[in-house]
């Protein structure tokens, strides 16, 4: 067939499919009349008007979907013409057509090829010998010469940085650390920076900062911001708290620095422009991302591997502009300083050797409370040593200042907590000061030097390094995984108190549902009403209030100590508590939120919060408790059900719910239309069904970001199917306890043969002794080995060795070893319609795979669930572990933060703690034929200790300390849920390359979406005595499948405190995605060729006043400029692959 009549045959069908979508939408709306209540002449009247409202509505949205479909064929066309123009394309049916040509956006997204130039970390791990020699005085490096002319033409130009580190919460809890320690550090920075000019400090958690500024009086805060407009206190970072970079996702990393950045942009009219990052274990690129979308141009980096750190400053590459490995223009670049020693404490900053060091951290003089291990104290700086102790200091100095390539150095001077009393500042600034005089005294020592902030050193160094042409060298990849000495690797930490992470995750997902559903209601009112004005009922200021918290409580976990898992228990309990308390408020804003965009007759609206109008099908009753589904009442009338799809595309969601009855159905409330459901039994105990409450699920269509309404019914006696149970225990067949279902055992040859489970799109087999997961077959034929096998690690032996804990994973020499059991584990199987599931009860956890039976893409993957309890055990961790076929080699795929995709080696020549990595959400393995993909709602340490092989370490209970400070074991253990998608796909053989930037495909983006956004269902009275409700539909169609909505989240009102304004931050994630995977069937969703996105046609209907780009983290000086910002539409922004973009929006 020739290439022109493919065209015309292409063009014929994007026509067709949208005449087609037209003659369904018109027929939709001819089949929706909502129920009328017609009892009043006036209600008739009111009620017609809504009808015709609600047709004008439908058409809106036909419009708009049908002006997506012309854009639609427009870049058909683009990408036809393109392929004809390169000699591509031509196969003989447009079926091939499609499968030939990647989807549009993947060109886009091919284009991010890393680039060669620069330093490549996976490299710098294949050449490292890890081999850890004896470096002399400075341990883990190298004996550092220096001739003494180096400075005589750029003299040192040396800043030291005073700082106090404050970690919001870890042995104490934050309140606690505020009330005894931090108060008295920020009290005393005020006396002491004022007593004179040549004094500084920097400071970096906002969460201590501004609950000191709520506690100061308006003259002290004239005083701070005299300080920092004086350049004598610089905010560094600005962030909420010095966030973890491992097991904290993107959202909640960028939430947590708006919230800082906004308050410092409020309350000291500033922005910071460095970062400072000492504590955190590892440094992640997606953090530098953030940072440098949100106006930061340079940064401070502190724990990178000792070996790496030797490495860069052998090669003088310790300051280093890090690019992201999918860029390839210095866009993202930021400037970056890592630390070379083994701590930012004094003795491991001033220069190689500790023991000199420490003498000039003037709080250990003799007599106080610290004092060097080192055995030689400081001595106070009078007239008589003052020569010797300068000379002795230089010398360190000049050491360090070789591992640079500028003369510009920088040394820091504080630790944990200090200057907390005023002796510690004067001993301090006093002696250092008696230095610095005696170094300018003596120009023969070619040495300035002074106290400094970031900004002052990152000046100095900016203007020497253009001052002599050098340039930094360009630097790609992460800093994990972490080790501060010998095999010390910091791989523990990764899943430590995996309730916690999950929970964090679960706060994550409440509150940016809320933040746009809050958003979208002012909207609604302010139309609604006219003139800004709200509905005089909603408590739109208190619902302010319950998100600012909430948004704190996030940002306050993203601690490096916090979402770590590393805190004391008490204080664990601090932070379990206030994500609990977080989650509660925000499910109020949600439910009246909902309220009052489905009421029909706003005037109805009322809020009482002691009995309010919908509630969610889910109890948590404590913060260390899982959800508990609250059984449904039901009678002859129906039961209100909401559900509200916090996700910006159409999504096909199995809906669970518990009835107090196993005969149930579900209705479409709008159209009344039963929709396909399941009867399933819950499970008091392995083979125990309750008799008193059943699990109703049922498949609902549900519009992006809609609100829409179900009823639940009684319906006569099998009309809803009953799953079906296969309970089994291998040569121990159970007695299983069930009145309601269909249970029969697995007899004769049966039992020993696979179990198998199938969908349109998958099929599965499974041991008949385990349950386990043996293999998968698509559809195409392709079957791929993956075994499911859980396994123990224990932690080593001996009384004086080192042993894991809450930051270390120090396993025993055995290695892992196979989960054994004396009972097999009882297995039960559950056929459905709506899905079916095999799962297994061990001991020590219940391992569900379920299938959905989905006709779109969202059958495609497998869920797995764990309930894991491990209280019973000691010095172990469980891991479940996936063994394939896949021929991965040492190769596999993690994410950094949910934001992107890192590739992995495994290294023989590393020990087995050391090839363990963070995954936030995702993780994949791939060969030519295949890529399999463990998509996850929590974060978790993963590896591939062997080909094919991945594994998630699932709890750990360890009864000690590991000597990194926190003084106890982890063995706060509960019951842990966790979850996840597993994906298998095929893969265009040619595609493939050595590339090291891979990214999710589509498929596995909307599938991790789905995971982590999961539906929010509430429940409300019997329908009979609820007002008309209608659905709400904000948006009339899918955003395009590569562009995610991260938030949009309602700001402050800059002249009302505590209010909410009529600005939002519209934040937009237009996701890099691979393509040797195509998506079979095609999502719902569109993509564009374009980077340029047409922001009403996306949004559409929702009106968009004015919108105006802006940086990350919203900052007003960050905006465009007013001329630039769009007042009409269309509003045209550049959206580019892999990239947030950040705008502030007035919706009408
Ligand atoms: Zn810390």
């Amino acid at each position: 067939m020739k290439r022109g009549r493919v065209l015309v045959l292409l063009v014929g069908g994007v026509f067709c499919v949208a005449l087609m979508s037209i003659y369904h939408m018109l027929e939709l709306m001819q089949g929706t009349e909502p129920p009328c209540n017609r009892d009043t002449p006036e209600g008739k009247v009111v009620e017609d008007l809504t009808v015709i409202q609600q047709k004008i509505d439908r058409l809106e949205h036909l419009l708009s979907d049908n002006n997506r479909l012309v854009s639609m064929l427009r870049d058909s066309l683009f990408q036809h013409k393109q392929s004809q123009e390169s000699g591509r394309g031509g196969t003989n049916n447009s079926n091939a057509l499609r499968q030939a040509e990647p989807p549009p956006g993947c060109r886009l997204a091919e284009d991010l090829k890393d680039g060669d130039d620069g330093v490549q970390l996976l490299n710098v791990y294949d050449l490292l010998p890890f081999d850890n020699p004896d470096g002399g005085v400075w341990k883990q490096g190298f004996e550092i010469t220096y001739r003494g002319d180096e400075w005589a033409e750029q003299p040192l130009e040396l800043f030291l940085v005073p700082h106090s580190h404050n970690d919001p919460g870890w042995l104490k809890t934050f309140d606690r650390y505020y009330q005894d320690q931090t108060q008295h550090i920020l009290n005393n920075m005020l006396v002491k920076l004022g007593e004179d000019s040549r004094r500084k400090m920097i400071w970096s958690e906002i969460s201590f900062f501004s609950k000191w500024w709520s506690d100061i009086d308006e003259q002290k805060r004239a005083m701070v911001k005299r300080l920092v407009e004086a350049g004598q206190l610089e905010l560094v970072t600005g962030g909420w708290v010095m966030a973890d970079e491992a097991n904290s996702h993107y959202y909640a990393l960028l939430d947590q620095l708006m919230e800082g950045h906004q308050w410092l942009q409020t309350h000291l009219g500033v922005k910071p422009s460095s970062g400072w990052a000492v504590d955190p274990f590892g440094h992640s690129p997606s953090m530098t991302y953030l940072l440098k979308g949100a106006g930061l141009s340079n940064i401070v980096i502190q724990r990178v591997h000792y070996t790496v750190k030797k490495h860069f400053a052998q090669q003088r590459t310790l300051e280093f502009l890090w690019r992201q490995t999918w860029d390839s223009s210095s866009r993202s670049d930021i400037t970056c300083h890592m630390m070379p020693f083994y701590s930012y404490d004094v003795p491991h900053t001033c220069g190689p050797n500790p023991a000199v060091c420490c003498q000039f951290d003037f709080h250990r003089l003799s007599g106080g409370r610290v004092f060097c291990p080192w055995k030689i104290s400081p001595q106070p700086i009078t007239e008589e040593n003052v020569k010797e102790r300068a000379l002795l200091l230089l010398d360190q100095y000049r050491q360090k200042s070789r591992l640079f390539r500028s003369p510009v150095l920088l040394v820091t001077l504080g630790d944990d907590f200090r200057y907390v009393e005023s002796n510690e500042w004067d001993a301090q600034f006093n002696n250092y000061q008696k230095l610095f005089d005696y170094f300018d005294q003596h120009p023969e020592l070619h040495i300035k030097a002074r106290f400094g902030t970031l900004a002052d050193y990152f000046a100095a160094l900016h203007r020497r390094l253009s001052a002599t042409e050098t340039s930094l060298p360009t630097v790609r990849g992460d800093f994990f995984t972490y080790a501060d000495r010998d095999d010390h690797y910091w791989s523990g930490y990764f899943t430590s108190r995996p309730f916690y992470k999950r929970l964090d995750r679960t706060l994550e997902s409440t509150l940016r549902a809320a933040e746009i559903l809050f958003s979208l209601t002012l909207a609604e009112m302010r139309r609604f009403y006219g003139n800004n004005k709200l509905a005089p009922e909603f408590p739109a200021r208190e619902h302010f209030l319950r998100l600012t918290t909430g948004r704190r409580s996030l940002a306050l976990f993203q601690h490096h100590d916090a979402v770590t898992g590393t805190a004391r228990d008490p204080v664990v309990i601090d932070y379990g508590t206030r994500l609990f308390h977080a989650i509660l408020n925000l499910r109020q804003v949600l439910q009246s939120s909902a309220h009052w965009l489905l009421l029909m007759d706003k005037s109805q609206y009322h809020h009482d919060q002691s009995k309010p109008f919908l509630q969610m099908d889910d109890v948590i009753s404590a913060q260390d408790a899982l959800p508990q589904k609250t059984p449904l009442m039901l009678s002859d009338e129906p039961r209100l059900l909401i559900l509200f799809n916090p996700t910006e595309q159409l999504r096909t969601s199995v809906i669970s719910i518990v009835v107090d009855s196993p005969d149930a159905g579900v209705a479409n409330a709008e159209t009344g239309q039963p929709v396909a459901a399941q009867m399933s039994a819950v499970w008091l105990e392995p083979s125990k069904a309750s008799t008193e409450s059943f699990q109703l699920s049922f498949i609902a269509e549900l519009p992006p970001l809609s609100l829409v309404a179900y009823h639940v019914t009684k319906v006569p006696a099998g009309s809803t199917p009953r799953a079906r149970y296969v309970v089994h225990r291998h040569n121990d067949p159970p007695a299983v306890r069930s009145e309601h279902f269909q249970v029969s055992p697995l007899q004769g040859s049966t039992a020993s043969s696979p179990l198998s489970l199938s969908n349109k799109h998958l099929q599965i087999w499974s041991s008949p002794e385990t349950g386990l997961l043996q293999k998968l077959r698509l559809p195409s034929g392709l079957v791929r080995r993956v075994q499911v096998q859980f396994l123990w690690y224990g932690t080593r032996t001996g009384s004086n060795r080192d042993k894991s804990g809450a930051y270390l994973f120090l396993p025993g020499e055995e290695g892992a070893q196979l989960y054994s059991f004396t009972k097999p584990p009882l297995i039960r199987v559950t056929r459905g319609p709506v899905f079916s599931e095999i799962t297994s009860c061990f001991q020590h956890f219940t391992h569900t795979v379920r299938l959905f039976h989905l006709n779109g893409h969202a059958g495609k993957s497998l869920e797995i669930s764990n309930m894991v309890d491990i209280r019973s055990e000691s010095n172990r961790e469980l891991v479940m572990r996936l063994v394939s076929d896949v021929s991965s080699g040492n190769r596999f795929y993690t994410d950094l933060n949910g934001f992107q995709m890192q590739q992995r080696r495994t290294l023989d020549k590393l020990p087995l703690q050391a090839n363990f990595y963070p995954m936030t959400s995702s993780a994949f393995l791939q060969d030519s034929r295949s890529r399999l993909t463990l998509l996850s709602a929590q974060s978790q340490a993963v590896a591939s200790l062997r080909p094919g092989e991945l594994e998630v370490v699932l709890d750990r209970r360890l009864q000690q300390d590991d000597n990194r400070g926190l003084g106890q074991g982890v063995t706060d253990n509960k019951l842990t849920a966790s979850l996840y998608h597993l994906l298998l796909e095929e893969i265009r053989a040619q595609e493939v390359g050595g590339a090291s930037v891979e990214h999710l495909s589509l498929l596995a983006h909307l599938s991790s979406l789905s995971l982590s956004h999961q539906p929010i269902v509430m429940v409300a009275g019997s329908a009979s005595q609820l007002p008309n409700l209608r659905p709400f539909l904000p948006l009339s169609s899918s955003l395009p499948c590569d562009i995610h909505l991260l938030n949009l989240r309602t700001l402050e009102e800059p002249q009302e405190a505590g209010s909410p304004s009529q600005e939002v931050a519209l934040l937009l994630h237009r996701k890099g995605f691979d393509c040797s995977a195509a998506p079979e069937p095609l999502p719902s969703c569109t993509w564009s060729v374009h980077e340029e996105v047409n922001l009403d046609d996306l949004l559409a209907p929702l009106p968009l006043r004015w919108i105006r780009r802006s940086g990350l983290t919203l900052l007003r000086d960050h905006d465009e400029p007013p001329a630039a910002s769009q007042q009409q539409a269309p509003r045209i922004a550049q959206l580019r692959p892999m990239e947030i973009s950040a705008f502030r929006v007035q919706l009408d």
